[in-house]
């Protein structure tokens, strides 16, 4: 204990600091502490080094081993270094992006692409920040790992917690998680408490027995999960060659991917490798948007709400990273709007129906550029970068309603099963139109 807190105490001497965002105090990279003692949230720091070539992360695509086969440890001059240190990776990342152009026209651009997030080991990009997190909490020696969520970040923690051989805890709202998710947590093996309350419920409580109980908290409020979700725009560049494109649009919910991406930005430009930033829009659901009301008032007052959307990985009314991502708004003279959810179902349609696929939040993406190229803020002739976060099949239950369920028959792309007799005379029929 002594030599800990000792090692604790000398961080000055350290490359890697946790350092406030809103005062100049730092501490040592292994503290557990979850914010400063002025009440703020802190970031992972250490010295961004000038690159003054990237052809090291194309040679290291040749491998198929673990660091380099890593979307996220590919690009580990850019992450804090854990020197020596075993590395807990399934490995994640090495998403694809995909030309939209189906997509494109529905939006209303020349050039839209799709980072596709949801081709993660469990289905998100909840993956890049747990490979980090999850290492640097086997570097402290987490006798147990924690977190609260609506969904993808059990699934995340449970796997990357057995793969670690660490036990988990995950606390969920109440009902209000798909079973696609929740079966997910079950499988790995995580132990599931299910509070009666919703989202913010489940963080409050969680944040309250990592301190209390000494357990790993693995929610974005911990710092290091936003280092490796910095990679998706590493990912993302060299996917485009490094040449930015004009935006980079995503969903907020915790508002912790909306972060990690401002800072990727800073990075990028600090190593030498962005000239200019593309600007970041952020889109929320309307029944869960209170990063928009902030915005919309230039960030005068900030307010929590009750959260209600069907886009379930987003529906958060109180978004812990707040201070970062309005942080990040700032750097990149970015944007945040908010659309219904029926315009992120529909949107849903489109991207599963292009062949593509994602969950509800993850539309809420393109249903967003859709929003702002109709209000002039987007231009047609505009490169456009859109992160869909989550898979096709983490919800089912939201395509059957919007396929088969009450609301379905007015709906331009509700595609229904037919139920017809064996006989070829009756599949004729049903087909007439198409043949
Ligand atoms: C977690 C999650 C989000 C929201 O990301 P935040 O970092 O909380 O803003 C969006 N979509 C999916 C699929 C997610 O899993
Ligand atoms: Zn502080």
């Amino acid at each position: 204990m002594a030599v800990w807190l000792r090692s604790l105490a000398e961080h000055r001497g350290c490359a890697v600091k946790l350092t406030c965002v809103e005062c100049e105090l730092t501490y040592h990279p292994d503290d557990d502490r979850t914010r400063c003692d002025c009440g703020s949230l802190l970031d992972v720091t250490f010295p961004i080094p000038q690159l003054s070539n990237t052809t090291v992360f194309t040679e290291r695509m040749t491998s198929w081993r673990t660091p380099d086969a890593s979307g996220v440890w590919r690009y580990r001059e850019l992450l804090p270094e854990f020197a020596g240190q075993h590395i807990v990776s399934r490995p994640e990342g090495s998403t694809n992006l995909y030309d939209a152009p189906g997509i494109a026209q529905w939006v209303g651009v020349d050039q839209l692409w799709l980072k596709h997030e949801g081709e993660n080991p469990t289905g998100s990009f909840k993956d890049r920040g747990m490979t980090v997190a999850t290492s640097h909490a086997m570097k402290v020696g987490a006798k147990m790992v924690a977190c609260a969520s609506t969904g993808n970040t059990s699934a995340s923690v449970a796997s990357y917690a057995a793969a670690a051989g660490v036990p988990a805890i995950v606390f969920v709202p109440d009902g209000k998680i798909s079973a696609a998710k929740l079966g997910q947590t079950v499988a790995y093996g995580a132990k599931i408490i299910q509070i009666r309350g919703d989202f913010d419920a489940a963080m409050t409580l969680v944040q309250q027995a990592s301190q209390k109980l000494g357990i790993y908290l693995l929610n974005s409020i911990n710092p290091y999960r936003l280092e490796g979700q910095k990679s998706i725009l590493f990912e993302l560049l060299h996917q485009l060659d490094w040449q930015p494109p004009d935006w980079v649009v995503l969903p907020g919910g915790n508002l912790g991917n909306s972060s990690a991406l401002g800072k990727a930005f800073s990075e990028l430009r600090m190593a030498g490798i962005l000239k200019a930033l593309p600007r970041m829009a952020v889109i929320q659901a309307e029944g869960a948007s209170p990063f928009y009301e902030a915005y919309r008032s230039s960030f005068r007052g900030f307010e929590p709400m009750e959260a209600d959307t069907v886009a379930t990985a987003i529906r958060i009314g109180n978004p812990v990273s707040y201070p970062k991502a309005r942080r990040a708004i700032e750097l990149t003279d970015g944007v945040v709007e908010a659309v219904a959810d029926a315009e992120i179902l529909d949107a849903k349609a489109r991207v599963d129906q292009s062949g593509i696929g994602c969950e509800p939040a993850s539309a809420a993406t393109v249903a967003g550029i859709r929003k702002l190229v109709q209000q002039g803020v987007i231009k047609p002739g505009d490169r456009v970068a859109g992160i869909l976060t989550g898979h096709v099949m983490k919800d089912a239950e939201t395509v059957m309603e919007y396929h088969l369920g009450e609301g379905s028959k007015g709906r331009e792309l509700a595609n229904r099963p037919v139920v017809i007799d064996p006989t070829i005379d009756a599949l004729r029929s049903v087909l007439a139109d198409e043949l």
